[in-house]
Order: C-alpha cells, then sequence, then structure tokens
C-alpha cells in the first residue's frame, strides 16, 4: 500500500488548486482521477477576473485563447440585447478541455487516473481502494464525489437538480459576443460563449422540477434555442442541423451539507459551490481549493461560508436573493 500525506480525488479545478497550494509548500500529494487529461468536462467555459486573480495567472501566462467577453443580456419580453451583465469584474471564456488539463500539469502534482470505488477509515489513516492510504483526503470529484459518498453516506442535503445541454464546436464565423438568454419560456437560461480560437460554445440549463411540470423536454427547448439562433442570423442553418447536443443532470446542492469529517474536506461540486444564481462553480471551485490546501498548512481553515455565493452584483444580486430564498444557508 501506497503511504501519501494528502490524497486529491478530482483533478477539476478544485482538486489541481488545492494540489498546487500543497506542492508550492513542498507537501506531499497525489491527485487520483478517473480520467486521463486533456478530459471533455461539460461546461459554458466562461471564467471571472476573480478566478484569474486567485490562480495567480498573470496576462501571458495561459498558453491558450481566453477571449475577454462582450456579453449581452436577452432578457424575457425584451427583442434585442442589453449590454448590461451585472457581475463585479471583468470575464472570460476558456475551454475546458485546455483550462483543466493546464491547471492540472501546472499543480506540479503526481497524477494518477484511477476510478475510486471505495474508501475506508482504518486507525487515523484514509484507505482508497485498498491502494492508497492517505493522512488528509480531499473529496473534489465534483457532484458524483466517491468521497462525498463514501465518507457522508447519509448526508442529503437538499440538491436542485439542473438539466443541462451543450455543443462546444469549432464555428469560426462566430461573432465575438456572448449572449445569455433569458426569454426562451425557460425557468433557466441558454448560452452563446465564443471561445478565443473560433470554437463556440452554445447550451441552456433548466431547473428539472420546471420542465418536469412544463411536461416538455429539455431536447424540443435546445432545438428552438438553436432554431432562434438561426432565424438571429447567428448561425447557418447547416451547422444547426448537425449539432448533437449532448448534456446530463447536474446537481446544485444547497450549502447545508456537512463538508469536513476526520482530516477528510469537500470542495468545488462535491460541497455543492456552485453559485445559486448562474451556477458559476469554477470560482467557488479554485476558492475552497485553496482554503482546504490552508487548512492543511495549517495557514487556516476551510470555511464554506467564505465561498462566493452569487455571481451577479447589485440590484440583480438582490432579486437573485429572493428568488433563491428558501436554498440560503441559514444565517
Ligand atoms: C453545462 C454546464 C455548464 C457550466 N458552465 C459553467 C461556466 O461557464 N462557468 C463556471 O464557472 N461554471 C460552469 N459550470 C459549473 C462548473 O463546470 C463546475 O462547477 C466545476 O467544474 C466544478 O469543478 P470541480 O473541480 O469541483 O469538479 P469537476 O470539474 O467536475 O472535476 C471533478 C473531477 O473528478 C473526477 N472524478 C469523478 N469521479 C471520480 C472517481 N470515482 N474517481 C476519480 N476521479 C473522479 C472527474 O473525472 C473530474 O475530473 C457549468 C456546469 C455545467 C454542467
Amino acid at each position: 500500500m501506497r503511504e501519501i500525506e494528502t490524497i486529491v480525488v478530482g483533478g477539476g479545478p478544485a482538486g489541481s488548486t488545492c494540489a498546487r497550494r500543497l506542492r508550492q509548500h513542498g507537501r506531499d500529494v497525489v491527485v487520483l482521477d478517473k480520467a486521463t487529461f486533456p478530459r471533455l468536462k461539460l461546461c459554458a467555459g466562461w471564467i471571472t477576473e476573480k478566478v484569474l486573480r486567485d490562480l495567480e495567472i498573470a496576462p501571458g501566462d495561459y498558453p491558450h485563447p481566453m477571449l475577454p467577453l462582450d456579453i449581452r443580456s436577452h432578457l424575457r419580453g425584451l427583442p434585442f440585447g442589453l449590454r448590461w451583465f451585472p457581475t463585479p469584474g471583468k470575464n472570460f471564456s476558456i475551454r475546458r478541455v485546455e483550462f483543466d488539463a493546464w491547471l492540472l500539469a501546472r499543480s506540479g502534482a503526481e497524477v494518477i487516473r484511477h476510478d475510486v470505488r471505495s474508501i475506508r477509515r482504518d486507525g487515523d489513516r484514509w484507505i482508497v481502494d485498498d491502494a492508497y492510504a492517505c493522512r488528509w483526503l480531499i473529496g473534489a470529484g465534483g457532484t458524483m464525489c466517491p468521497v462525498r459518498r463514501a465518507v457522508f453516506p447519509n448526508q442529503r442535503p437538499k440538491s436542485r437538480q439542473i438539466v443541462t445541454l451543450e455543443k462546444e464546436f469549432s464555428y469560426p464565423a462566430r461573432e465575438d459576443a456572448c449572449r445569455l438568454y433569458f426569454k426562451r419560456g425557460l425557468v433557466g437560461y441558454a448560452w452563446v460563449v465564443p471561445k478565443g480560437d473560433g470554437h463556440v460554445n452554445i447550451g441552456l440549463g433548466a431547473k428539472a422540477k420546471y420542465l418536469r411540470k412544463s411536461g416538455t423536454d429539455i431536447h424540443a427547448h435546445f432545438r428552438a434555442f438553436v432554431d432562434d439562433l438561426v432565424a438571429e442570423g447567428r448561425l447557418d442553418a447547416a451547422t444547426a442541423a448537425g449539432l448533437n447536443e449532448t448534456g446530463h443532470p447536474y446537481y446544485l446542492f444547497t450549502r447545508d451539507g456537512a463538508v469536513r469529517a476526520d482530516h477528510c474536506l469537500l470542495i468545488g461540486d462535491s460541497a455543492g459551490l456552485a453559485t445559486m444564481d448562474l451556477g458559476e462553480g469554477i470560482g467557488p471551485a479554485v476558492e475552497s481549493g485553496l482554503m482546504a490546501a490552508d487548512e492543511i498548512l495549517g495557514r487556516g481553515t476551510w470555511d464554506k461560508a467564505k465561498v462566493t455565493l452569487f455571481s451577479l452584483a447589485g440590484v440583480a444580486q438582490r432579486l437573485m436573493r429572493v428568488a433563491n430564498r428558501r436554498h440560503l444557508p441559514a444565517a
């Protein structure tokens, strides 16, 4: 059995950020991920200025395209898009397939391809699949995290099931504006996110509960959205006809679940940290990865109350707080 100080399960933004900070302090850390990187991750790939600051990515550091986003919001009832997207800072797009692989390689941690199945406690160590033993175990395996399932088996945090569909494809004829549609008969939103290298990501997400109530199918919404883009001249009909979108149910957990057990911390999506308004999860994943590492280093405490809760700012955030009040963590 291999002995390691810290095992991080999951090499997405949460896991790689935590691993990087531990490596920066010379600590012994291994990342286990069931995927081989670069790996596909369903995501529009929108990141904020704060994410770049937290990750210490200076202009020119990132070797792949990163596009500053000029965002237009298409609101219910308005026939045109507004240059109005009330976030606290600048916004950018990246491709997750490139971003996550680069972050993980940059972490300097050893990465082992391993699908984690079983986890048990043995004295003061965590044992993973009877192959690895560690003092600290970090659950960063996303919404289906095996650490969450094994270490917190009775935890039933409230969750809102979101159904998402998306497609990322090469589309050099794109325009450079990012568009968010809050008006398509969906309880959710749809997006068009251009990338810096001629790719574009289009998709939508909706609350499963409301889809079930309306009796409509998410694919029908996706097709209607694509048809609208064709009608608006943003997508050509031949490309639209050839798109086969992919998707999956995605759980946005509320933040009332436990995120710590004895020397075990949950971070990122496994801790239910995506923002309550837009489901932006990369920033919260990074923030939690840094705090978890600091706890292991004895420099701080992982405190989920300190993680960004809403993406929107100002009046829009206040409206979102009201809309999401049932899911807000207890004060
Ligand atoms: C359609 C869609 C669009 C989104 N768009 C955005 C966006 O534009 N901006 C934004 O900020 N957020 C967005 N999000 C949310 C964002 O993708 C997540 O919040 C973010 O990826 C969370 O990072 P993470 O590191 O916690 O988990 P993940 O990125 O999911 O990484 C988890 C890792 O764990 C690994 N893993 C899982 N199970 C095991 C196992 N058994 N053994 C070993 N490894 C395992 C996986 O292979 C994966 O690499 C979107 C989500 C969806 C579904």
